[in-house]
């Protein structure tokens, strides 16, 4: 059984899939507590794999979103998905035909059958609770939040094809766009990522 908070269709709305079509399957729970986290993600139902397959299915099939029928990437995202997902949910979705594309704060190991792996990696935020020391050696997308404590350079070296850095929206509302925007144009290493979904209203 997995505990399972929703299970959605939307478009991708950070990163390299910006604007993707997606099945979302938002695992519950986390490991760690992020002061800026904006996820709720606590609450779930108990759901076999099956069950899951079978929702994710209806979530294409149901969505109002033009061509969602079509839709074949399964995003697992969370909380935080790796501490739930394992060979028989990844191997039920991948021989439904589903790709699947997994967010992670990079403290767990990646079960096979990932197709994309995005690492958004927390441990240096300042008030960070829980242990987020990141044990993932290689990611296809790193997604760095630069929140209070996150230095850019340090995850430079990150093994990554693609280095997106997304602005962090402080307690009082205010974003740091414009400190990300200035070191995207310094450091071209790096890409910005925005939350799309939020500027256009969707999920
Ligand atoms: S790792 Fe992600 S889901 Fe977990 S508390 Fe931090 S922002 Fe929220």
């Amino acid at each position: 059984m997995y505990k399972v908070n929703e299970i959605f269709c939307s478009l991708q709305g950070e990163g390299f899939w910006t604007g993707t079509p997606m099945v979302f399957v938002r695992l519950s729970g986390c490991n760690l507590r992020c002061p800026f986290c904006d996820t709720a993600h606590e609450a779930g139902e108990q759901l076999e794999a099956e069950e899951i397959l079978a929702r994710v299915r209806a979530a294409g099939a149901n969505s109002s979103l033009p061509g969602a029928q079509g839709v074949c990437r399964v995003c697992l995202t969370g909380g935080e998905p790796l501490l739930q997902v394992d060979g028989r949910l990844t191997g039920l979705l991948h021989e439904a035909g589903y790709s699947l594309h997994l967010e992670t704060n990079g403290t767990r190991e990646v079960p096979s059958g990932i197709d994309w792996v995005t690492c958004s990696p927390k441990e240096d935020v300042h008030g960070l609770s829980g242990n987020g020391t990141v044990v993932l050696e290689k990611a296809d997308e790193l997604k760095l939040v630069l929140a209070p404590g996150v230095d850019p350079e340090r995850w430079a070296a990150f093994p990554a094809t693609w280095h997106f850095l997304q602005p962090c929206a402080g307690a009082d509302g205010s974003s740091n766009v414009p400190e990300v925007v200035s070191y995207v144009l310094a450091h071209p290493l790096w890409r910005l990522s925005l939350q799309t979904h939020k500027l256009l209203n969707i999920r």
